[in-house]
């Protein structure tokens, strides 16, 4: 069985674009590499930040649906996305996090390595990870980038899901996507594809007390899993069919695209790993312009009307 090969990308709602924009390019320092629009809502950005050749797998995406209200935390959605950084960079992060005021957890050792939760400005929850697998990583550093290339984000490191119970769920990992379970710390279970290792580490807890939880500004909306090409995508999309609902392939022109709720409630993606970012932009100006698919194309004057100005990241140091 060709297990998915790892974390794609993971899709955010977040608050207002330019606080985004500033958040993840202009603290984090990741690079902006594609701006365009939700396909299915064209008057809402979908920015995607990742390293600097938008590499699968480095790629955190929001919608920022500014309007709604905050999420209620619970059971069937995932509650944290972590990036991998590579160790000691933490005593880096730390002060560069808190002189920008962002909400910052306590240090704490997971799975044997130093995290580092916090939220992002509009309440997403985050963890730095320090990984010796981040280090050698399929990784581009991104020159422009105001966070040095040693100390860059390498790609995402993994997600947190809570579940009312873990049996449907850990069945649909295990028989459809290859999942492994792999080891546990506390309340927390880790599952992995292949061997394991930074960037496809998927942390599960039973959570059965929550309430259901609910989209909002700050959740996460989707994990989307790798599969190397349609091929691929369609092998695991028939084992998914047997124990959930999948959707048609759908071209998402960057990617092709498969979505499906898994039995707890998380909304899931299958994404093949190209034909990538640089299908329609030239690799050296990823992001600068709005990119639409073609089929929205004869809309874009009007959707260029819809959507608020983006200006270059300038995000606001806090006072000492
Ligand atoms: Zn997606």
């Amino acid at each position: 069985m060709r297990s998915v090969t790892g974390l794609h990308h993971v899709t955010a709602i977040s608050g207002p674009a330019q606080e985004n924009l500033d958040f993840y390019a202009g603290v984090l320092g990741m690079r902006l590499v594609k701006r365009s629009v939700n396909q299915d809502d064209p008057g809402t950005y979908h920015l995607f930040y990742a390293d600097a050749a938008g590499s699968p797998g480095t790629d955190l995406t929001f919608f920022p649906w500014a309007h709604l209200a905050p999420p209620r935390p619970g059971h069937g959605l995932a509650s944290e996305v972590s990036l991998a950084v590579p160790p000691g960079a933490l005593d880096y992060w730390g002060p560069r996090l808190a002189r920008y005021g962002a909400e910052l957890g306590s240090i704490a050792v997971r799975f044997g390595e130093r995290t580092l939760p916090l939220r992002d400005p509009h309440g997403l929850g985050l963890a730095l990870v320090e990984s010796a697998g981040a280090t050698t990583r399929t990784f581009e550093p991104w020159d422009a980038s105001p966070v040095p290339v040693e100390r860059q984000v390498r790609g995402l490191h993994g997600a947190r899901v809570r579940e009312r119970e873990l049996a449907a769920s850990t069945r649909l990992l295990a028989e459809a996507l290859g999942f492994r379970l792999l080891a546990s710390d506390g309340a927390w279970q880790r599952w992995a594809v292949g061997d394991g290792g930074s960037g496809t580490w998927l942390d599960v807890a039973e959570a059965p007390g929550e309430p259901r939880g609910a989209w909002g500004v700050g959740a996460i909306h989707h994990l989307a899993w790798r599969v190397d090409d349609p091929a691929h995508q369609l092998e695991v999309r028939a084992r998914v069919e047997a124990l959930a609902h999948p959707t048609p392939v759908i071209d998402r022109f960057w990617f092709r695209s498969v979505y499906f709720k898994e039995p707890g409630g998380v909304l899931f993606e299958l994404a093949t790993d190209g034909p990538g970012f640089a299908v329609d932009e030239a690799p050296a100006r990823l992001g600068e312009s709005l990119v639409l698919p073609p089929w929205l194309e004869g809309q874009r004057a009007a959707i260029e009307r819809a959507l608020p100005p983006l200006a270059a990241p300038a995000p606001a140091e806090v006072a000492p």
